[in-house]
Protein backbone atom coordinates (compact mmCIF):
# COMPACT_ATOMS: atom_id res chain seq x y z
CA UNK A 1 0.00 0.00 0.00
CA UNK A 2 2.53 2.40 0.97
CA UNK A 3 4.57 1.84 -2.42
CA UNK A 4 1.51 2.14 -4.09
CA UNK A 5 1.15 5.71 -2.70
CA UNK A 6 4.36 6.47 -3.11
CA UNK A 7 4.23 5.78 -6.52
CA UNK A 8 0.97 7.66 -7.23
CA UNK A 9 2.38 10.73 -5.20
CA UNK A 10 5.63 10.24 -7.22
CA UNK A 11 3.72 10.96 -10.65
CA UNK A 12 2.41 14.28 -9.71
CA UNK A 13 5.27 15.38 -7.73
CA UNK A 14 7.44 17.20 -10.47
CA UNK A 15 4.08 19.34 -11.49
CA UNK A 16 3.52 19.91 -7.85
CA UNK A 17 6.91 21.38 -7.36
CA UNK A 18 7.62 18.97 -4.46
CA UNK A 19 11.65 18.13 -5.14
CA UNK A 20 14.43 20.25 -4.14
CA UNK A 21 18.33 19.50 -4.30
CA UNK A 22 20.37 19.64 -1.93
CA UNK A 23 24.35 19.73 -2.52
CA UNK A 24 27.12 17.77 -0.23
CA UNK A 25 30.35 19.47 -0.11
CA UNK A 26 33.16 17.41 -1.56
CA UNK A 27 36.94 18.03 0.08
CA UNK A 28 40.62 17.98 -1.06
CA UNK A 29 41.94 15.49 1.42
CA UNK A 30 45.56 17.38 1.96
CA UNK A 31 44.18 21.44 1.69
CA UNK A 32 40.66 21.18 3.04
CA UNK A 33 39.92 22.94 -0.29
CA UNK A 34 36.48 22.26 -2.10
CA UNK A 35 36.68 20.31 -4.61
CA UNK A 36 33.04 20.24 -6.12
CA UNK A 37 29.25 19.24 -4.10
CA UNK A 38 26.84 16.29 -4.93
CA UNK A 39 23.46 16.83 -5.96
CA UNK A 40 20.95 14.83 -3.53
CA UNK A 41 17.08 15.02 -4.74
CA UNK A 42 14.77 15.34 -1.71
CA UNK A 43 10.88 15.28 -2.14
CA UNK A 44 8.46 16.45 0.50
CA UNK A 45 4.67 15.61 -0.56
CA UNK A 46 2.01 16.85 1.55
CA UNK A 47 0.52 13.51 2.07
CA UNK A 48 3.85 11.71 3.10
CA UNK A 49 5.29 14.22 4.09
CA UNK A 50 9.57 13.92 3.73
CA UNK A 51 10.23 10.57 1.21
CA UNK A 52 13.80 9.36 1.53
CA UNK A 53 15.69 8.41 -1.82
CA UNK A 54 16.57 5.10 -0.66
CA UNK A 55 12.66 4.68 -0.80
CA UNK A 56 11.66 6.84 -3.50
CA UNK A 57 14.35 6.31 -5.73
CA UNK A 58 13.55 2.55 -6.44
CA UNK A 59 10.46 3.22 -7.19
CA UNK A 60 11.10 6.38 -9.61
CA UNK A 61 13.30 3.44 -11.51
CA UNK A 62 10.73 0.81 -11.58
CA UNK A 63 8.10 3.29 -13.05
CA UNK A 64 10.32 5.22 -15.07
CA UNK A 65 9.52 8.26 -13.47
CA UNK A 66 13.37 8.90 -13.16
CA UNK A 67 14.01 10.12 -16.70
CA UNK A 68 11.35 13.28 -15.96
CA UNK A 69 12.69 13.50 -12.65
CA UNK A 70 16.43 13.35 -13.71
CA UNK A 71 16.49 15.99 -16.07
CA UNK A 72 14.90 17.56 -13.72
CA UNK A 73 17.85 17.12 -11.46
CA UNK A 74 20.28 17.77 -14.07
CA UNK A 75 19.20 21.01 -15.49
CA UNK A 76 18.42 22.24 -11.44
CA UNK A 77 21.83 21.53 -10.82
CA UNK A 78 23.58 23.16 -13.77
CA UNK A 79 21.66 26.00 -13.42
CA UNK A 80 22.38 26.71 -9.57
CA UNK A 81 25.84 25.98 -9.94
CA UNK A 82 25.81 28.86 -12.63
CA UNK A 83 24.44 30.89 -10.47
CA UNK A 84 26.60 30.40 -7.84
CA UNK A 85 29.35 30.97 -10.11
CA UNK A 86 27.91 34.31 -11.46
CA UNK A 87 27.46 35.09 -8.08
CA UNK A 88 31.13 34.50 -7.04
CA UNK A 89 30.53 31.53 -5.09
CA UNK A 90 32.84 29.32 -6.75
CA UNK A 91 31.55 25.49 -6.71
CA UNK A 92 34.30 23.99 -9.07
CA UNK A 93 32.40 20.93 -10.05
CA UNK A 94 28.94 19.48 -9.51
CA UNK A 95 28.17 15.68 -9.10
CA UNK A 96 24.89 14.78 -10.79
CA UNK A 97 23.72 10.75 -9.77
CA UNK A 98 21.94 9.22 -13.06
CA UNK A 99 20.35 6.17 -12.78
CA UNK A 100 20.46 3.65 -15.61
CA UNK A 101 17.20 4.26 -17.28
CA UNK A 102 18.06 7.52 -17.59
CA UNK A 103 21.91 6.64 -18.93
CA UNK A 104 19.77 3.92 -21.66
CA UNK A 105 17.77 6.69 -23.02
CA UNK A 106 18.91 7.20 -26.96
CA UNK A 107 18.96 10.79 -26.55
CA UNK A 108 20.94 11.44 -23.41
CA UNK A 109 24.22 12.91 -24.52
CA UNK A 110 22.09 15.36 -26.65
CA UNK A 111 19.99 15.82 -23.41
CA UNK A 112 23.04 17.24 -21.53
CA UNK A 113 24.58 18.72 -24.23
CA UNK A 114 20.84 20.98 -24.48
CA UNK A 115 21.08 21.40 -20.31
CA UNK A 116 24.73 22.58 -20.29
CA UNK A 117 23.61 24.84 -23.51
CA UNK A 118 20.76 25.97 -21.83
CA UNK A 119 22.45 26.85 -18.65
CA UNK A 120 25.66 27.96 -19.65
CA UNK A 121 27.58 26.06 -17.33
CA UNK A 122 31.18 25.08 -17.88
CA UNK A 123 31.21 21.22 -19.44
CA UNK A 124 33.81 20.70 -17.01
CA UNK A 125 32.10 21.78 -14.43
CA UNK A 126 29.50 18.82 -14.35
CA UNK A 127 30.53 15.31 -13.31
CA UNK A 128 27.57 12.36 -14.19
CA UNK A 129 27.88 9.48 -11.09
CA UNK A 130 26.93 6.45 -12.77
CA UNK A 131 26.75 2.99 -10.94
CA UNK A 132 28.39 -0.32 -12.07
CA UNK A 133 24.89 -1.52 -13.00
CA UNK A 134 24.83 1.01 -15.74
CA UNK A 135 28.09 -0.56 -17.30
CA UNK A 136 27.31 -4.24 -17.19
CA UNK A 137 23.76 -3.54 -18.88
CA UNK A 138 24.80 -3.29 -22.46
CA UNK A 139 28.50 -2.35 -22.42
CA UNK A 140 28.27 -1.22 -26.50
CA UNK A 141 25.65 1.01 -25.24
CA UNK A 142 27.53 1.96 -22.62
CA UNK A 143 30.91 3.02 -24.36
CA UNK A 144 29.85 4.90 -27.08
CA UNK A 145 27.33 7.13 -24.72
CA UNK A 146 30.52 7.77 -22.28
CA UNK A 147 32.25 8.68 -24.65
CA UNK A 148 29.83 10.85 -26.21
CA UNK A 149 29.67 12.49 -22.58
CA UNK A 150 33.01 13.04 -22.71
CA UNK A 151 33.22 14.45 -26.17
CA UNK A 152 31.16 17.16 -24.64
CA UNK A 153 33.60 17.75 -21.99
CA UNK A 154 31.96 16.00 -19.07
CA UNK A 155 33.30 14.27 -15.93
CA UNK A 156 32.39 10.85 -15.13
CA UNK A 157 32.56 8.92 -11.99
CA UNK A 158 31.59 5.06 -11.07
CA UNK A 159 29.58 5.64 -7.73
CA UNK A 160 29.25 3.00 -4.87
CA UNK A 161 32.64 1.50 -6.38
CA UNK A 162 33.10 -1.93 -5.63
CA UNK A 163 29.55 -3.16 -4.02
CA UNK A 164 28.60 -3.96 -7.41
CA UNK A 165 29.28 -7.83 -9.25
CA UNK A 166 30.92 -6.73 -11.98
CA UNK A 167 34.20 -7.17 -13.69
CA UNK A 168 37.37 -4.57 -13.37
CA UNK A 169 37.91 -4.94 -17.29
CA UNK A 170 35.37 -2.02 -17.51
CA UNK A 171 37.98 0.44 -16.38
CA UNK A 172 40.01 0.20 -19.05
CA UNK A 173 37.30 0.24 -21.86
CA UNK A 174 35.65 2.88 -20.35
CA UNK A 175 36.39 6.40 -20.43
CA UNK A 176 36.38 7.14 -16.23
CA UNK A 177 37.76 9.48 -14.37
CA UNK A 178 36.52 9.06 -10.86
CA UNK A 179 36.12 6.31 -8.56
CA UNK A 180 34.08 6.97 -5.16
CA UNK A 181 34.74 4.33 -2.71
CA UNK A 182 31.24 3.43 -1.04
CA UNK A 183 31.11 4.12 2.14
CA UNK A 184 30.37 0.86 3.21
CA UNK A 185 34.42 0.38 2.52
CA UNK A 186 34.76 3.54 4.89
CA UNK A 187 32.35 3.26 7.93
CA UNK A 188 34.73 0.53 9.92
CA UNK A 189 38.22 1.54 8.16
CA UNK A 190 39.46 2.54 11.95
CA UNK A 191 38.71 -1.29 12.91
CA UNK A 192 38.26 -3.52 10.46
CA UNK A 193 41.82 -5.09 8.50
CA UNK A 194 39.77 -6.04 5.58
CA UNK A 195 38.12 -2.86 4.85
CA UNK A 196 41.26 -0.99 5.11
CA UNK A 197 42.95 -3.41 2.83
CA UNK A 198 40.06 -3.02 0.23
CA UNK A 199 40.28 0.91 0.76
CA UNK A 200 43.46 0.89 0.22
CA UNK A 201 43.63 -1.12 -3.14
CA UNK A 202 40.94 0.94 -4.33
CA UNK A 203 43.29 4.17 -3.84
CA UNK A 204 46.32 2.56 -5.15
CA UNK A 205 43.99 1.09 -8.72
CA UNK A 206 42.65 4.71 -8.71
CA UNK A 207 46.64 6.13 -8.76
CA UNK A 208 48.05 3.54 -11.17
CA UNK A 209 45.26 3.86 -13.64
CA UNK A 210 45.14 8.33 -13.58
CA UNK A 211 41.54 8.38 -11.62
CA UNK A 212 40.84 10.57 -9.44
CA UNK A 213 39.58 8.57 -5.88
CA UNK A 214 36.72 9.91 -3.60
CA UNK A 215 35.67 8.70 -0.46
CA UNK A 216 32.22 8.82 0.72
CA UNK A 217 30.22 8.49 3.80
CA UNK A 218 33.28 10.16 5.87
CA UNK A 219 32.11 10.76 9.40
CA UNK A 220 35.55 10.82 11.11
CA UNK A 221 38.87 12.08 11.94
CA UNK A 222 40.42 8.84 12.12
CA UNK A 223 38.78 7.70 8.76
CA UNK A 224 39.96 10.92 7.18
CA UNK A 225 43.23 10.37 8.64
CA UNK A 226 43.93 7.33 7.26
CA UNK A 227 42.34 8.19 3.97
CA UNK A 228 45.29 11.00 4.10
CA UNK A 229 47.75 8.97 4.93
CA UNK A 230 46.73 6.51 1.81
CA UNK A 231 46.77 9.21 -0.49
CA UNK A 232 43.11 9.91 -1.41
CA UNK A 233 42.43 12.56 -3.20
CA UNK A 234 39.09 13.64 -1.79
CA UNK A 235 36.37 13.18 0.95
CA UNK A 236 33.09 13.20 1.30
CA UNK A 237 30.37 12.48 4.53
CA UNK A 238 29.07 13.66 7.61
CA UNK A 239 32.40 14.85 8.91
CA UNK A 240 33.05 17.46 6.46
CA UNK A 241 29.62 18.64 6.09
CA UNK A 242 25.74 16.79 5.65
CA UNK A 243 24.18 17.44 2.40
CA UNK A 244 23.39 21.39 2.61
CA UNK A 245 19.80 23.26 1.09
CA UNK A 246 20.90 25.81 -1.55
CA UNK A 247 21.89 29.21 0.48
CA UNK A 248 23.43 27.25 3.47
CA UNK A 249 25.92 25.59 0.82
CA UNK A 250 26.69 29.02 -0.68
CA UNK A 251 27.75 30.09 3.44
CA UNK A 252 29.41 27.16 3.77
CA UNK A 253 31.87 27.45 0.29
CA UNK A 254 32.45 30.97 1.29
CA UNK A 255 33.45 30.29 4.84
CA UNK A 256 35.60 27.78 3.55
CA UNK A 257 37.63 30.62 1.39
CA UNK A 258 37.81 33.08 4.15
CA UNK A 259 39.50 30.21 6.23
CA UNK A 260 42.11 28.61 3.70
P1 LIG B 1 24.77 8.16 -3.23
O1 LIG B 1 24.84 8.77 -4.59
O2 LIG B 1 25.82 7.15 -2.88
O3 LIG B 1 24.77 9.40 -2.25
C1 LIG B 1 25.39 9.43 -1.00
C2 LIG B 1 24.40 9.17 0.10
O4 LIG B 1 25.14 9.03 1.33
C3 LIG B 1 23.42 10.31 0.34
O5 LIG B 1 22.21 9.74 0.82
C4 LIG B 1 24.09 11.09 1.46
O6 LIG B 1 23.21 11.89 2.20
C5 LIG B 1 24.64 9.94 2.29
N1 LIG B 1 25.78 10.34 3.12
C6 LIG B 1 26.66 11.33 2.91
N2 LIG B 1 27.59 11.39 3.86
C7 LIG B 1 27.30 10.40 4.74
C8 LIG B 1 27.91 9.95 5.96
O7 LIG B 1 28.92 10.47 6.43
N3 LIG B 1 27.34 8.89 6.58
C9 LIG B 1 26.24 8.28 6.10
N4 LIG B 1 25.74 7.24 6.78
N5 LIG B 1 25.62 8.66 4.94
C10 LIG B 1 26.17 9.72 4.27
P2 LIG B 1 20.81 10.17 0.18
O8 LIG B 1 20.79 11.64 -0.08
O9 LIG B 1 19.76 9.59 1.08
O10 LIG B 1 20.80 9.44 -1.21
C11 LIG B 1 20.77 8.04 -1.29
C12 LIG B 1 20.95 7.58 -2.71
O11 LIG B 1 19.85 7.97 -3.51
C13 LIG B 1 22.18 8.17 -3.41
O12 LIG B 1 23.32 7.49 -2.99
C14 LIG B 1 21.80 7.95 -4.85
O13 LIG B 1 22.07 6.61 -5.23
C15 LIG B 1 20.30 8.15 -4.83
N6 LIG B 1 20.00 9.51 -5.30
C16 LIG B 1 19.98 10.67 -4.60
N7 LIG B 1 19.67 11.71 -5.43
C17 LIG B 1 19.51 11.19 -6.67
C18 LIG B 1 19.20 11.74 -7.96
O14 LIG B 1 19.03 12.94 -8.16
N8 LIG B 1 19.10 10.86 -9.01
C19 LIG B 1 19.30 9.51 -8.86
N9 LIG B 1 19.20 8.74 -9.93
N10 LIG B 1 19.61 8.97 -7.67
C20 LIG B 1 19.71 9.79 -6.59
MG1 LIG C 1 26.23 9.55 -5.73
MG1 LIG D 1 27.57 6.52 -3.37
Amino acid sequence: MKRLNIEKQLRLALARNEFTLHYQPQVEVTSGAIAGAEALLRWTNTELGSVSPAEFIPVAEETNLIVPIGEWVLRTACAQTKAWRDEGVPVPRVAVNVSVQQFAQSGFPSLVARILEETGLDPGALEIEITESVLMKDGDMATATLQELKALGVQLAIDDFGTGYSSLAYLKNFPIDRLKIDRAFVFALNTDMNDRAIASAVISLAENMNLSVTAEGVENEDQLSFLKSRHCDEAQGYYLSRPLPVDEMAGFIRRRREEQ
